[in-house]
């Protein structure tokens, strides 16, 4: 197939880039490049024939109506997205621009791309989100497709309108779009805002890395690869019209994360750093959600996906990559 995807310079789109052309597909690359993004990325895949970029921002409709007619793309997988929550509380308005206003515009000017093309009933507008767009669980229980949506921050909100956005144009217009909502990821090439980066880089210069609260607040780690693997499979054989949800199934609270990750880099370093010593608990995100878990029963059952790695696996392979690409990281 030949792939546009949306946000293939940050972290899971780079990820999809790559995992698209090592298994022979074509790929239009379209990021405008925010703070987020990193050609660097996609650097392993960026010289393979059929991979192309275009540096393009989803809230544009003449470009993006130009990169469609120019590389009439079989399937889109959307990607492009503010996704920082604290960012989100500091400052909503570039996340209801890009993921309210750009899914938006991104959906027109792919309607009308699909309609000049006579509507291919094969074509696939696939929609990635996130499990945030639930909101928050108390100590039991796990987030179903059938989960109400209750979204509890900016970025969950606007993600979650974004979803509404796609499953409206599937059922007013039929294009044939499907949605995946998964957990947390990690994995190589993840930008330095984020917990897990966050906390191997703070371990591996030993400077002390910040908890918030009282790092009680659990999520479902999903190792990048692993959910680049579920989005083909919801891709290639998913129902249009269909959400699949997608996850880890390994559910930590934050502090064990940062022990793992302090643990690792011991082992690696040859260090002694003290977990206890190192990590400073700091006031508390407003709004935190509490838990995240994810059923992933369906894709698992209808799909035939399941996750390779475990927390335990996918760490070790993170923090080895960090240590090994310094140059990366600078
Ligand atoms: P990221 O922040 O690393 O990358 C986002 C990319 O989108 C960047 O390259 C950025 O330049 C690009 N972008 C932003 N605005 C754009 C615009 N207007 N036009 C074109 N490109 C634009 O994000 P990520 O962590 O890779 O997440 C990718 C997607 O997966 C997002 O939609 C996010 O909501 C979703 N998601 C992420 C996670 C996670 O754990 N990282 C979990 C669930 C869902």
């Amino acid at each position: 197939m030949k792939i546009l995807v949306t946000g293939g310079a940050g972290f899971i789109g780079s990820a999809v880039a790559r995992h698209a052309v090592r298994n022979g597909h074509e790929v239009v690359n379209i990021d405008c490049l925010t703070y987020a993004a990193n050609l660097a990325n996609v650097a392993p895949v960026s010289n393979a024939p059929g991979y192309s970029f275009e540096r393009v921002s989803i809230t544009d409709p003449a470009a993006l109506n130009a990169v469609f007619d120019r590389h009439r793309p079989d399937a889109v997988m959307h990607l492009a997205a503010e996704s920082h929550v604290d960012r989100s509380i500091d400052g909503p308005a570039a996340f209801i621009e890009t993921n309210i206003t750009g899914t938006y515009t991104l959906l027109e000017a792919a309607r009308w791309y699909w309609s000049r093309e006579g509507q291919p009933e094969e074509f696939r507008f696939h929609h990635i989100s996130t499990d945030e767009v639930f909101g928050t669980l108390g100590p039991e229980g796990k987030f179903t497709e059938e989960t109400p949506y209750d979204p509890r921050s900016p970025y969950s909100a606007s993600k979650a309108a974004s979803d509404h956005l796609v499953r409206a144009w599937f059922e007013t217009y039929g294009l044939p779009v499907v949605l995946t909502n998964c957990s947390n990821n990690y994995g190589p090439y993840h930008f330095p805002e984020k917990l897990i980066p966050v906390v191997i880089l703070n371990a591996l210069h030993g400077r002390p890395i910040p908890v918030y609260g009282a790092g009680e607040n659990v999520r479902d780690w999903l190792y990048v690869e692993d959910h680049c693997r579920g989005l083909f499979l919801a891709l290639v054989k998913g129902e249009p019209g269909e959400v699949y949800n997608i996850g880890g199934k390994c559910e930590m609270p934050n502090i064990e994360v940062v022990r793992a990750i302090i643990d690792n880099v011991n082992r690696i370093n040859g260090s002694e750093v003290d977990a206890d010593e190192q990590i400073t608990f700091v006031t508390d995100r407003p709004g935190h959600d509490r838990r995240y878990a994810i059923n992933c029963e369906k894709i698992e059952s209808e799909l035939g996906w399941s996750p390779k790695e475990n927390f335990e696996s996918g760490l070790a392979k993170t923090v080895q990559w960090y240590v090994d690409n310094g140059g990366w990281i600078k």
